[in-house]
């Protein structure tokens, strides 16, 4: 990319972190982003210049709205000027690369592989396929029968079909659309590319003999969008591929799909000899499991006298192939965290048996009684710290339920027994929250709590630090920061891991590793089923909050087309009028943080010129942490009574006079996502109202509308779980274990159960694993899960 590019956006950034903006030369730099590439936005770039250069005489809002408008296309630029996938009419590709190639092996580089160059090879890496290894489990989308031709008379539409015919007539049809209809004798066709390149005409002429395959779809008579065709005499790949069940991928943009197709039949080819079938045959055999070589092979080249059940078992899912594969996952992630947490158990942590009375000291200062799920839970990990062995625990309880209490009172048994703890969140508006929150209780009882976190100042940090290493903070409040090599505990005995989700399962070590052996608390709102809170969390008992403290209402939600947005405008005034306090989150935008602070900058402006009277703030990641502590203050405070932010909001804040929320661009939420957010009102004792904005002239969507009714976080997680599936499942993927190839948490539950369950009967036969019957399956948890015990190619949070 052209270096202009990101030089205008950072100069459009720090005008805009700017209270006042008002540097110059933005719309020098500008005009360079915009020369690197004249093209349909040069239009835009010399109206924005044109405004950039009167930037001094406009007044202090319109300026910002500018530069956040100029940050905006800005950032589009930098999008589109990315290299463009290479398509079919890119220039040639250098002929030399092939001949350097060293050959491929298991875990090499997927570019070793013929027909995979940089382009392809990057393209696969963008879906987490690095290795040639990683390239054969690639499960086939579905599987094309090309054993059997259908007559083109009696194709329905909604069905995949392999059909022979002869072009009829072919045309384009506007820029890039390419269509030919075919015949067979018992019908026509009509076969569509929306992106079709200039050989088409060539290979559609009339007269042309092809096998074409793909859904059957109807529109003014039946289609086939983008089928695969192979000319039927002069390819002899035709030939080879036809009579064949073949196997279809998912498409990867950048990777043809014959390319594709290509390249895991190699890739498989050079995996199955040398891998490592790591079940205990006596095992297989006792659940009937297929090998593991037989198993990937039959996926990716299923034998051609496949009945029809065993083609449909397939297509489901559910073939024995499948079936093997999936329970091999899950039976090594099983044996991985018995094995941790077994180790867990070895270790000793100091009976802490203190704290009784500090703990009824502290009931009395809050201004509530706990509710009876927060007493019981409390109750578990008193029990817990009492017994000798570190506590490995995991809190669940929905949004507002109340867990820091219980944190709080955890903390402060341990600081009566003379031990220190440490809180980690994963923003810095949380770790300042907390602190405010908890360290007048715990001054009261004669603690102090200290703050860390990455931008603070160097002399307060240094402070914080101080104060943890000499033991005169009982309590380390803060984000990632804690784990950094200076932050030494005198004597930690407790690790709090807040809001779980958002963090790794190695963070989360890091955190443990800065004591002896402390006890461990890990509290989520991220309520997941049942059978995969056991597997996922596995290695940590289970206490729930299940009950929310009394004089709670649900939150009244209701989804606003984005046409409507007046009228959404007309409620946020009405509520504020009445004194009312609410959050107005801006929409999504893209992972792009500049084009998320445009867009909160945009709207922040907006609203305040209309309900500037009522105190409007804004909150993005990208403020400094003193003016993220102003504007949550002033909120807090009811200075300001209208927070504008982005999903910064969205882990814990608690701000219980906030009673109302509105949600812009609610449709590109996760639902889990948007039960968070909407979990920052509705905390207090007034009614709350929630309104979901979807895009402007967008129709609200079902997805929404279900969620309206789900009664509560276990609900959504469920809703969540049926529409997006497991690997969507908010916080899932952080945990770094529901990266299955094979596995679906949800289609496969059962099998899931039955591998955890033989997985810890091995366990318990052989809780070493000693002997040379389990050497293999020794080597394969070893690769899956090496030395520290964390599972291979998990993302830190
Ligand atoms: P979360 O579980 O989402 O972290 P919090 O711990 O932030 O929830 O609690 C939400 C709000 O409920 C806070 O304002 C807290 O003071 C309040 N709260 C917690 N427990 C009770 C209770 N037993 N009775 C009344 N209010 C409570
Ligand atoms: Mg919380």
């Amino acid at each position: 990319m052209d270096p202009a590019i990101p030089a205008a956006r950072r100069a459009l950034l720090e005008a805009l972190r700017e209270p006042e903006v008002s540097r110059s030369g933005l719309d020098e730099a500008v005009r360079a982003a915009g020369a690197t590439r004249p093209g349909p936005r040069s239009g835009e770039i010399d109206a924005l210049v044109a405004e950039l250069a009167r930037l001094q005489e406009l007044g202090a809002s319109e300026r910002r709205l500018v530069v956040a408008r100029a940050l905006r296309v800005v950032s589009a630029l930098a999008a589109t000027a990315e290299p463009a996938a290479p398509g079919p009419t890119d220039r040639p590709r250098p002929r030399r690369r092939a001949d350097r190639k060293s050959p491929p092996v298991a875990q090499g580089p997927v570019d070793a592989l013929p027909g995979i160059g940089p382009a392809a090879a990057a393209a696969l890496g963008s879906r987490g396929i690095r290795t040639v290894e990683e390239l054969a489990a690639l499960v086939p989308r579905t599987w094309d029968d090309r054993r059997s031709v259908c007559p083109i008379g009696s194709l329905a539409a909604g069905a995949r079909a392999v059909v022979r015919g002869t072009v009829v007539q072919s045309r384009w049809v506007g820029r890039g659309r390419f269509e030919a209809l075919i015949e067979d004798g018992t019908g026509r066709l009509e076969l569509v590319f929306f992106r079709a390149y200039p050989g088409h005409a060539e290979r559609f002429a009339p007269g042309k003999a092809l096998v074409a395959s793909g859904d059957v779809t109807e529109y003014r008579g039946l289609q086939m969008i983008h089928p695969d065709v192979e000319r039927e005499e002069a390819d002899c790949t035709a030939v080879l591929r036809n009579g064949r069940i073949v196997p279809v991928y998912t498409e990867i943009a950048g990777v043809g799909s014959r390319v594709l197709e290509r390249a895991v039949s190699r890739a498989v080819s050079v995996v199955l000899p040398g891998l490592v079938d790591g079940l205990p045959p006596a095992l297989a055999a006792r659940r009937g499991l297929m090998g593991q070589r037989e198993a990937l092979a039959m996926l990716h080249e299923p034998p051609g006298d496949l009945s029809i059940d065993g083609l449909a078992a397939l297509r489901a899912g559910k073939s024995p192939a499948h079936r093997r594969l999936a329970y091999d996952e899950f039976f090594f992630l099983s044996l991985g965290i018995h094995r941790r947490r077994q180790a867990a158990r070895r270790l000793t942590a100091p009976p802490l048996t203190g704290g009784a009375a500090e703990i009824a000291r502290l009931r009395s200062l809050l201004p509530f009684a706990m509710t009876a799920a927060q007493e019981r839970v409390l109750s578990e990990i008193t029990g817990d710290l009492e017994r000798g062995e570190p506590m490995q625990r995991l809190l669940q309880g929905d949004v507002g339920s109340g867990k820091t209490v219980v944190a709080l009172a955890t903390i402060v048994k341990v600081a009566a027994s003379g031990g220190q703890a440490a809180l980690m969140v994963p923003t810095e508006i949380l770790a300042e929250q907390h602190l405010r929150a908890l360290r007048p209780l715990l001054e009261r009882l004669g603690y102090r709590a200290v703050l860390l976190t990455g931008s603070q100042r160097t002399g307060r940090r240094r402070e914080g630090r101080r104060a943890l290493e000499l033991g005169s903070a009982q309590l380390g409040v803060g984000t990632h920061a804690l784990l950094s090599e200076g932050v030494e505990f005198q004597r930690l005995g407790l690790a709090i891991v807040d809001e779980q989700h958002r963090f790794g399962v190695a963070q989360r070590l890091r955190l443990l590793q800065k004591g002896g052996s402390p006890h461990l608390l890990v509290m989520t709102a991220t309520p997941i089923p049942r059978t995969l809170a056991l597997t996922v969390y596995g290695d940590l008992d289970l206490s729930v909050i299940d009950q929310m403290p009394p004089g709670r209402e649900p939150v009244d939600t209701r989804v606003v087309g984005g046409r409507r947005i007046e009228e959404v405008l007309e409620f946020v005034g009405r509520a504020l009028a009445r004194g009312e306090r609410g959050y107005y989150i801006c929409p999504l935008v893209s992972e792009s943080e500049a084009l998320d602070l445009a867009a909160a900058t945009e709207r922040h402006v907006l609203l305040d010129q209309r309900f500037g009277s009522h105190g409007v703030a804004l909150l993005h990641g990208q403020m400094r942490p003193e003016e993220k502590e102003a504007a949550m203050a002033a909120f807090v405070e009811g200075r300001e009574r209208l927070l504008v932010s982005t999903t910064v909001v969205e882990v814990g804040i608690d701000v219980p006079q906030a009673s109302f929320m509105v949600i812009e661009g609610a449709e590109r939420f996760g639902l889990s996502q948007l039960h968070q957010l909407r979990g920052r009102v509705g905390r207090g004792s007034l009614a709350a109202k929630c309104l979901l904005v979807t895009g402007s002239g967008g129709e609200p969507l079902d997805r929404l509308r279900r969620f309206v009714q789900a009664k509560d976080g276990f609900a959504v997680a469920e809703l969540d779980l049926s529409i997006r599936g497991p690997g969507e499942l908010y916080g899932l993927r952080q945990s770094g274990l529901a990266g299955f190839r094979f596995g679906d948490l949800l289609r496969d539950v059962d099998l899931l159960q039955v591998a955890r369950e033989d997985a810890a009967e091995i366990l318990r036969e052989h809780p070493d694993l000693a002997g040379p019957a389990l050497e293999a399956t020794r080597e394969v948890l070893a690769s899956r899960w090496p030395v520290t015990g964390e599972p291979v190619g998990e993302e830190a949070g």
